[in-house]
């Protein structure tokens, strides 16, 4: 096995300009720790879905049964067909990856506890994931995948490394 482990991650924790502020939420341990040992596979939903940057935040509303990504400051722009088409499209060509880390709390990347807003716009619960993370997770459910955030745990940091690594092994099985 020669090449380096394949890993998507959130192109915002490498440290790309990508986010709505035009800024970005490097992430000391992937950049600093993983990088000599893995192949980063980058993406950015927003920007992909043809998003620019700086652009407005974008939240997840509750809609009827389900959930729908819209501006925060605009509820008229809504980006929830978009983001789902393109995110199905993508994570269909991710079946190589032994791993994916992403950013914790984005509407589109978020893993777990992201905010889903009333209708109103009035209260949040935390409660949803990110509807690119979503995607990808209801394809590959034995991918290992997990948040910057929580990655600050060592205990958690070991357990995602094993499952790469296993993940990893056994791709090159077959
Ligand atoms: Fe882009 Fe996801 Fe980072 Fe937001 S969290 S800037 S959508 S990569």
């Amino acid at each position: 096995m020669s090449d380096k482990i394949p890993i998507g991650i959130s192109a915002c924790l490498l440290g790309e300009n990508v986010r709505f502020d035009g800024g970005h939420k490097r992430f000391g341990f992937a950049v600093d720790q993983l990088a000599p040992y893995v192949r980063f596979e980058p993406i950015c939903p927003e920007m992909a879905i043809g998003l620019p940057t700086p652009r407005p935040a974008l939240r997840l509303v509750k809609a009827g049964e389900g959930t729908a990504m819209r501006y925060s400051n605009d509820a008229s722009v809504d980006v929830t067909d978009a983001m789902q088409r393109w995110s199905a499209e993508r994570v269909a060509s991710l079946g190589h990856l032994c791993g994916y880390i992403v950013c914790a709390k984005s509407p589109s990347c978020g893993m777990e506890r992201v905010r889903v807003y009333s209708p109103t716009g009035k209260d949040a619960r935390k409660s949803g994931v990110g509807l690119y993370t979503a995607e990808l997770m209801k394809r590959y459910p034995w991918l290992p995948v997990e948040e910057d955030g929580r990655l600050h745990d060592p205990m958690l940091r070991e357990n995602f490394v094993e499952r790469v690594f296993a993940l990893y092994e056994l791709n090159a099985l077959w």
